[in-house]
Parts: structure tokens; C-alpha cells; sequence
């Protein structure tokens, strides 16, 4: 069976975009179970001669019931426990945050390998806020662009380390 890895973050850190770039074309299901499941998106993604199922965890934005936060903790839970290894996301433009930790809890809680990736990491303010990410306690993060494909050569040695 293809390992899987889980793309987990706060809302608005860029795990999407990040998907779709592994992914491109290739979604190969969206998971439609009622309930903590439903925003789940997987695909199988590519990233040079590594192939590996792919899961995107949901946003704000996917999500509508009143318990929003239950939720999505709960969704990113289940696809952490499903998971190999675990893309731990955060933005490096605007630092940590404090909506951060809950997520990063989750991942550390679960004992998962997890590969830290300092987002948005392609213009000068990002760069400054990469080494914040150390706060978490998870690693050395990748200074990393979901958008622009920086840091994409760290993050497949760091794959093929743990697939
Ligand atoms: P998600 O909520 O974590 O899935 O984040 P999205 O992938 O939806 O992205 C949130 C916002 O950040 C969007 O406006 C993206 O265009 C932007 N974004 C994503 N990746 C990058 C990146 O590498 N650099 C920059 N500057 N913006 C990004
Ligand atoms: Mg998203």
C-alpha cells in the first residue's frame, strides 16, 4: 500500500495550495462521510520519483456547523491517526500565532514523524519569521513556498528519509 501523509495547519497557512501542487490533476477521491470527515480532500501525489496518497485537512472557509472548532480538531485528528507522516504547516509571513498551537499539540500528541514547513516563505519578511516556527518544538523548519516551489528539493529528502 502508497503511505500517506497528512497536510495539517491552522486555516489560511497554505495547506491547499500546497496540495494542489503535489497533487496537480491527480484527486482521486473526496471523502463524503457525514460529519468530521466531510471537508477531507486526498489525492495521490508526486513529487519527483516519490508517490504517496495525500491528505488535505479542512479550512474555515470548508467548514459550517456551530462546533467549527470541534471540528476541524477533530477532522485533523482522524487524518493525523491515518497518516505516516505528518506536513505540519504554518505561515511564515505573519509568525506563529496562537491558533497554531491546538494543531501543533495535535501532531506532537500523536507521536507521527512530522516534517515543519515555514509557508510563504518566498519573499524577505518571510524568511525573517521561518526560524518563530522553532517555537513549536517539532523541528527544524523547512523555509518553504506552497506557492512559488521553494524548499520543495528539503521536503523530498526529508520524505524519502520517512516513506
Ligand atoms: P489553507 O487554508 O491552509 O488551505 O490555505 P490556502 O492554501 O487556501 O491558502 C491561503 C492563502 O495563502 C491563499 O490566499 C493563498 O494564495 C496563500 N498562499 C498559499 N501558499 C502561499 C505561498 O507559498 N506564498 C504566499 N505568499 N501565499 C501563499
Ligand atoms: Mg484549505
Amino acid at each position: 500500500m502508497q503511505p500517506t501523509v497528512a497536510i495539517v495547519g491552522r486555516p489560511n497557512v497554505g495547506k491547499s495550495t500546497l496540495f494542489n501542487r503535489l497533487v496537480g490533476r491527480r484527486l482521486a477521491l473526496v471523502d463524503d462521510l457525514p460529519g468530521v470527515t466531510r471537508d477531507r480532500r486526498e489525492g495521490e501525489a508526486r513529487l519527483a520519483d516519490l508517490r504517496f496518497a495525500i491528505v488535505d485537512t479542512a479550512g474555515l472557509e470548508e467548514a459550517d456547523s456551530g462546533s467549527l472548532l470541534g471540528r476541524m480538531r477533530a477532522q485533523t485528528e482522524a487524518a493525523i491517526e491515518d497518516a505516516d507522516a505528518v506536513l505540519f504547516v504554518i505561515d511564515a509571513r505573519t509568525g506563529l500565532l496562537p491558533t497554531d498551537v491546538p494543531f501543533a499539540e495535535l501532531v506532537r500528541k500523536s507521536g507521527k514523524p512530522v516534517i515543519l514547513l515555514a509557508n510563504k516563505a518566498e519573499s524577505r519578511t518571510g524568511i525573517a519569521n521561518v526560524y518563530d516556527a522553532y517555537e513549536l518544538g517539532l523541528g527544524e523548519p523547512i523555509a518553504f513556498s506552497g506557492e512559488h516551489g521553494t524548499g520543495l528539493d528539503e521536503l523530498y529528502d526529508q520524505l524519502r528519509e520517512l516513506l
